[in-house]
């Protein structure tokens, strides 16, 4: 135990004192750990404390006039401070004001500019000058790992899963989502995920001296997806790409989305009867259909070149889209076409070409989409991959091996955590 010499203590109450109000007394321990007489400080100008929150469309100095400071210079503060634009602080920042009982106005601000940035101002003699604090952030990789229960659904297994404990919730459900886009072309995690499939995922998380919390990025994932193994160990393009790889060093991209819409987007519940809503009859049902909020983008499963946008029949507003001699996709029940949408366009794989909605033969939003084959509707949710991924590079096969080694190494550790390098 250290011990604290009596000054030191005295200075300490004073501080409790000065944080929590005027002439509170405190019983406190002895460095012997015997109980004492109270002290009673008087502090003779204590100091009182609160938050303000930057409202929508309200300027710092809006706000700072209201609370009797409208005396700051933001102009000279901006020049001062590196990386600080008064007009670019988001609504919603939360200031904490420090002012002296029995002065009309703050003499000290804090508040948290980015992410890794707090500032101090302080009131001076000439006028308010600042400083800025660095919020350090440090980054841990961690194993996600769990079993898909008899519901099926990857984002229920989540929060069951071991290291659930490990990110808050808005970032678990984001983990899940990037862990979709990894295995945005072998799996569509709404329709192929099953109960008893397992997922392990290595992934990084980024810790503040605040204490925050927040998920980072996928480094590798195992998903046993009926019964098969499905790996990918991210090792980025030479340009930053994000790129992940099978343990074969197969790039899990291919000629096709397995889904038009994000997994992110996907509504949860929707209901896939084949009874037909309007015509309430059970009619041959030729595509998939993907439930989503109203204006969620669609994406071209694969790159070619528009062959219609338009009204089609019960469809509504259609993009078709041919990909090569044999296979178009259809997307219908759209709100809207993404600009340059027109037969003619070409598109890249993953482009937005469009927007969910109810139009045509229609009772709720969601996408209707269809992969046809020499003219033919075929069950894409049937329809695996075909031709394996692009191999890692020649020249980059040894990296890969090795960063493969690591990530496994990584992976097998028994304990949930690691500090990274
Ligand atoms: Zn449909």
């Amino acid at each position: 135990m250290k011990l604290i010499s009596k000054p030191e203590r005295n200075a300490l109450l004073l501080t409790l004192t000065l944080l929590s109000g005027a002439g509170a007394t405190f019983a406190y321990r002895s460095s012997t750990g015997l109980r004492v007489a109270p002290a009673v400080v008087v502090a003779s100008a204590p100091i009182l404390q609160y938050a303000d929150t930057l409202k929508r469309g309200e300027t710092l100095a809006q706000l700072f006039y209201r609370r009797g400071a409208g005396d700051v210079n933001w102009g000279a503060l901006a020049n001062a401070v590196r990386n600080f634009n008064p007009s670019r602080v988001n609504s919603g920042t939360v200031f904490t004001f420090a002012q002296r009982h029995g002065e009309p106005a703050p003499h000290a601000v804090v508040v948290r500019v980015a992410y890794d940035m707090r500032m101090h101002m302080e009131r001076t003699t000439g006028g308010w000058a600042a400083r800025t604090e660095r919020i350090a952030w440090r980054t841990e990789s961690f194993v996600f790992s769990g079993v898909i229960r008899a519901s099926g659904s990857i984002s229920d297994a989540i929060t069951e899963s071991t290291g659930n404990e490990l990110l808050p919730r808005q970032d678990r459900i984001e983990l899940v989502g990037s862990l979709a886009d990894v295995y945005d072309w072998t799996l569509d995690f709404t329709r192929d995920i099953q109960p008893g499939d397992q997922f392990r995922v290595l992934a990084e998380r980024m810790i503040s001296a605040d204490g925050e919390v927040r998920f980072s990025r996928v480094l590798a994932a195992e998903i046993v997806n009926a019964g098969r193994p499905l790996a990918a160990y991210r090792f980025d393009a030479p340009d930053g790409r994000q790129e992940f790889f099978d343990e074969n060093g197969r790039s899990l991209r291919r000629e096709f989305l397995r889904a038009p819409i994000e997994f992110r987007r996907i509504s949860s519940g929707f209901s896939r009867s084949r009874m037909h809503p309007i015509l309430r009859y059970r009619r041959a049902h030729l595509g998939v259909d993907f439930g989503a909020a109203y204006g969620a983008p669609i994406r071209s499963v694969g790159r070619g070149t528009v062959t219609h946008a338009g009204r089609q029949g019960g469809y509504g507003n259609l993009v078709e889209i041919r990909h090569n001699g044999t296979t178009t996709t259809r997307y219908a029940h759209l709100s809207g076409y993404a600009r340059g949408i027109r037969a003619g366009a070409h598109v890249e794989q993953g482009e937005i070409i469009g927007y969910v909605g109810a139009s045509g033969l229609a009772t709720a939003p969601h996408l209707h989409y269809e992969l046809r084959v020499g003219g033919r509707a075929v069950n894409p949710v049937r329809r695996q991959p075909m031709t394996p991924g692009q191999p890692v590079p020649a020249g980059r096969r040894d990296d890969f091996e090795r960063e493969r080694g690591r990530l496994i190494e990584l992976m097998a550790a028994q304990q949930g955590i690691r500090i990274a390098d």
